[in-house]
């Protein structure tokens, strides 16, 4: 069956130096072919090398750019399958143009995602490191980055691999057991279903473990500043927005009803909700104060509390200190060249084990130590070292959990002496749902939903 020849342009839609037309497909090289002239068609160059060449349009002969094109033939490709790159460097209106050569010559737009669809498709990577690529590319600093490098590496796949590997070991067992009960191995499978059940269960919680620091790597931590009228929230927004790499985003904040902002606080992408609130001095709602800070405050992760330095506590102040509680929190006490009014021990008494931080934003002083305390409230230890795999995506979260779930069911099925081909439903399930996350047994449709979120071209 002939695999048909899809392209799109797989750079950034805007001005460039170079934009790249991507072709893929069993025919990606007679397409090519059809608009190049360089000293030798493609389809008769080795693989994996540049060809210069020109653009031409068949009908006209006209030529339209100068290229270079990569020829990659199939299977060593990015989706298994013949490949051409053609490198233009021109603008948006030049690749276009080359693009739509390629569509009249017999090529089909390709959708968004769909040439790592093929990747996946074609067996190259599973469906975990797939997801991997689209995290890749929307990654916001450079430690979501190595996370998802190492998801596309198949470093989690590997992992998962292994725990299913263990569970239809201890299937097998119980297979026998059932087909042959005279050989009275009952004894001995209970025992392997209790080991490496454990072994399973351990291993799924290690990973559970990193969930949360992968998810806020890869999402971003919601972050709220909340505090009486006048006490620095926006002199404390601004700073940190100035500090640091400001996120771009492509994520619209009108959406979720509020304004965000994302910035790089040394390594620890925030998510800052509700600035409008916040840089809006002039704004009504913050005259609310506490009322504001209830509603913004359930949809937060990391609550940043300030108070005033040159204030003695008020009612006010211990009210958020009450709203803040069961969320991260960090208290700022801000305006420290100011004249000490405020009763810093009750400061600390109500910030119980909540790290208390002094700053005065004026001067720019303790934002390092705010910083700091930022990065160590989420990343204790080092994030850097180690090969380790991050969980980071919630469809994983949710089929690791529900995996582990169908273990400790299978654990207390033995533990209450169930017939072991009771146990041996629990123990498939939990094999079916680590499948889930590699993309093994999944839905048709949730491959295509995954796949469509992708951008065009990749
Ligand atoms: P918000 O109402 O909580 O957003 O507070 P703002 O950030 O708008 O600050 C209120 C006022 O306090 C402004 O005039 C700021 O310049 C001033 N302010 C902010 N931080 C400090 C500080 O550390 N020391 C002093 N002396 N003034 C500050
Ligand atoms: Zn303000």
């Amino acid at each position: 069956m002939d695999i048909d020849t899809i392209a799109a342009i797989s750079t950034p839609m805007g001005e460039g130096a170079i934009g790249i037309v991507r072709v893929s497909g069993d025919d990606a090289l007679k397409v090519a072919d059809r608009l190049y002239k360089g000293k030798k068609p493609l389809s008769e160059a080795d693989s994996h090398t540049i060809n210069y060449g020109h653009i031409v349009d068949p009908k006209t002969g006209e030529i339209t750019e100068e290229v270079m094109v990569s020829v990659l033939k199939a299977p060593r490709t990015y989706t298994k399958e013949n490949m051409v790159e053609i490198n233009c460097h021109g603008g948006l209106i030049s690749v276009n143009r080359v693009l739509q050569l390629a569509l009249n010559e017999g090529a089909r737009l390709a959708e968004p995602g769909e040439f790592t669809k093929r990747a996946f498709m074609n067996g190259r990577i599973d469906l975990s490191q797939a997801e991997g690529v689209m995290d890749l590319i929307r990654a916001k600093t450079d430690r979501a980055m190595n996370v998802a490098m190492n998801q596309v590496e198949g470093k989690l796949s590997q992992r998962l691999q292994k725990l299913r590997q263990a569970l239809l070991e201890t299937v097998a067992h119980v297979e026998v057991n059932i087909d042959y009960p005279e050989y009275d191995a009952e004894e001995m499978t209970l025992e392997i279903l209790q080991e490496k059940g454990t072994f399973v269960m351990k291993e799924i919680d290690k990973l559970l473990q990193t969930a949360q620091q992968g998810k806020i790597l890869r999402e971003g931590l919601s972050t709220v500043i909340i505090g009486r009228p006048n006490v620095g929230k926006s002199s404390l927004l601004n700073s940190l927005v100035h500090e640091n790499k400001a996120i771009v985003t492509d994520i619209p904040g009108t959406t979720r009803d509020v304004i965000e902002e994302y910035v790089n606080v040394r390594g620890v992408p925030l998510r800052l909700l509700d600035t409008a609130g916040i840089r809006d001095t002039e704004d009504v709602v913050e005259k609310l104060g506490v009322e504001r800070s209830r509603k913004v405050i359930k949809d937060a992760e990391l609550v940043l509390l300030v108070l005033n330095y040159n204030e003695s506590l008020t009612d006010s102040d211990k009210e958020l200190f009450q709203l803040s509680e069961g969320h991260d929190t960090i208290i700022i006490v801000n305006k420290t060249d100011l004249e000490d009014r405020i009763d810093i021990n009750s400061v600390k008494e109500l910030a119980g084990n909540r790290p208390v931080v002094t700053t005065s934003l004026l001067k720019d002083e303790g934002v390092d130590e705010l910083e700091e305390a930022i990065k160590d409230l989420f990343f204790q230890g080092d994030l850097e070292t180690g090969d380790m795999s991050y969980v980071s995506n919630s469809r994983h979260i949710a089929l690791l959990n529900q995996a582990k779930k169908a273990v400790r069911d299978a654990l207390e099925a033995v533990e209450s002496g169930m017939p072991v081909d009771m146990v041996q439903i629990d123990i498939t399930r939990a094999w079916e749902l680590l499948g889930e996350v590699i993309g093994d047994s999944v839905h048709e449709s949730l491959i295509d939903q995954l796949f469509s979120q992708f951008c065009l071209g990749k």
